[in-house]
């Protein structure tokens, strides 16, 4: 028993806050970052009377998040009310949908879309712990400026199986999102958040296992992290013969820890019905004509079209296509024609040279153009300079930008092929090791790696490796 393999099962339900200049019900703008409550009428504010009116922006980005996934648009839904009381929640109940939501099934990645929905955001509670007691005890203040902000809940079939899937899952979700125009899918601001309900099972079986649900977490860290913390608990459980409880957890990213918020027992009852305020959402032909319309080339195309054009490997496609400044870098640079056009394969490998040298995301903030790096795979392609030459010039373009080639000249990191200037250099190096050299001459070529070696050293990595070797084996007739 104990030695059973378990595989994990996850699914997320992620909200984006969708970036319409107005309210999902109400004309007030959104609001971020100004005061408090100068973002609000009596239709957010929930007062007695008012009626809700649905943001036709809202449905329009909906509509073409619902393409980007592949979802089924319904030409008809409807909004629900969700009863529930909470200081953020004035109404007493928020607009959701129910059982006819805007979007049904699709696929992003290798994940299945379960449905995506539109609701409204609640407002933000502030709690001002010890420096806010009233009466004696901690109070909390409320800011209804986010109230009402439109919100696309997306939900996921369970078919992601680590941690790890999950985080680069979401980042395709988020890049796809950015893409679109329809979200600032910020984590750390809220504007993208993400619940992940997880349960494991024997590895190779096919049954689920009973869930959790880590609520909330703001950050690609936390939410791989909280899951793998997740994952490993259950894991305990089932090995020391316990059974997991279906329940809501949070996770603590500073001490790890694991805390119950309810459990299936004390589940809400949303006592779910018909918005009687608000008309059926129809879909018309035109509203579809328009969200097509407006649809970018995404990520998942994009790594395509880099595979089938340009000859990626999937893996190397991906990792440019997902991060859309990745492969907009990547783009540029490949659409400068200097004199010679750069393989694309070479010049995705001397981006990754990039990004581990810079300290932002995005290579377009760093002082090397796309032009640059271009023109330097173009110098390494047709061996104007070394690997390990061209290295040292990424560099210098690292820190204070520039041209590759007037960088190659100044510093005279021309590449020192076959021709009479590495000749001496080489002998240089046989003449200081002779034990090398007689190991050579008795067939053993182990060590010519010590005479490669003393050469690059000599030339400063300007050296072609294959004409060192080349010069070694004609001077020795090997
Ligand atoms: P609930 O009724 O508790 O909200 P749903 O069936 O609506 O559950 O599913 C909510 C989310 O949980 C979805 O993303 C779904 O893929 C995921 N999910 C459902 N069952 C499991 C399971 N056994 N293990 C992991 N994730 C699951
Ligand atoms: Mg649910
Ligand atoms: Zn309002």
């Amino acid at each position: 028993m104990s030695d059973v393999a378990y595989e994990a099962v996850i699914g997320l339900e992620i909200h984006v806050q969708l970036s319409t200049r107005t309210k999902m019900f109400c004309g007030c703008e959104l609001g971020f970052g100004e005061p408090p409550n100068t973002r609000t009428c009596e239709v957010c504010l929930g007062l007695p009377g008012a009626l809700p009116v649905a943001n036709a922006e809202a449905i329009h980005f909906g509509l073409m998040i619902g393409l980007a996934l592949d979802c089924d648009l319904a030409p008809r839904s409807i909004f629900h009310r969700k009863n529930y009381f909470y200081p953020d929640l004035p109404k007493g109940y928020q607009i959701s949908q129910y059982d006819e939501p805007l979007c049904r099934g699709g696929k992003l990645g290798d994940v299945r879309i379960h449905r995506v929905h539109l609701e409204e955001d609640a407002a933000k509670l502030i709690h001002l712990g010890t420096s806010g007691r009233l009466h004696g005890s901690e109070a909390s203040i409320v800011d209804f400026n986010r109230g009402g902000t439109p919100l696309a809940e997306i939900v996921t079939e369970p078919d992601l199986r680590s941690a790890e899937d999950a985080g680069e899952w979401l980042r395709l979700l988020r890049t796809t999102l950015r893409r679109l125009g329809v979200s600032d899918v910020n984590m750390e601001e809220g504007s993208l958040r993400c619940d992940a309900n997880i349960s494991i099972r024997p590895a190779g079986t096919h049954e689920l296992g009973t869930k959790t649900e880590l609520k909330n977490m703001n950050s690609f860290r936390f939410i791989e992290r909280g899951i793998r913390a997740e994952i490993a608990r259950q894991e305990a459980l089932l090995r020391a013969g316990e059974p997991v409880v279906q329940e809501t957890l949070h996770f603590d990213p500073r001490t790890e820890a694991i805390t119950s918020l309810r459990s299936k027992e004390e589940a809400h009852d949303y006592r779910y019905f018909p918005e009687p305020d608000l008309t059926p959402v129809g879909i018309t032909d035109a509203m579809l004509e328009r969200a097509r319309a407006a649809m970018p080339e995404l990520p998942a195309a994009r790594a395509e079209r880099f595979e089938r054009e340009l000859g990626l490997p999937a893996d190397g496609a991906r990792l440019l296509a997902w991060r859309t400044e990745l492969g907009d870098y990547f783009e540029a640079a490949l659409a400068d024609d200097g004199d010679d056009a750069p393989e694309p394969q070479a010049l995705a490998n001397w981006l990754n040279e990039l990004v581990a040298r810079i300290e932002t995301d995005d290579p377009a903030e760093s002082q090397v153009q796309p032009r640059a790096l271009a023109s330097l795979a173009a110098m390494v392609a047709g061996k104007r300079v070394t690997q390990n030459a061209a290295k040292q010039v990424l560099d210098r373009l690292v820190a204070e930008g520039g041209d590759p080639a007037a960088i190659v000249e100044a510093e005279g990191l021309g590449a020192i092929g076959a021709g009479d200037e590495l000749e001496p250099v080489v002998q240089q190096a046989l003449d200081a090791n002779p034990d090398v050299v007689a190991k050579l001459s008795a067939g053993d070529m182990k060590p010519i790696g010590v005479i490669v070696g003393h050469v690059m050293r000599e030339t400063r990595g300007r050296a072609d490796g294959g004409a060192v070797t080349r010069i070694v084996r004609q001077k020795l007739g090997l």
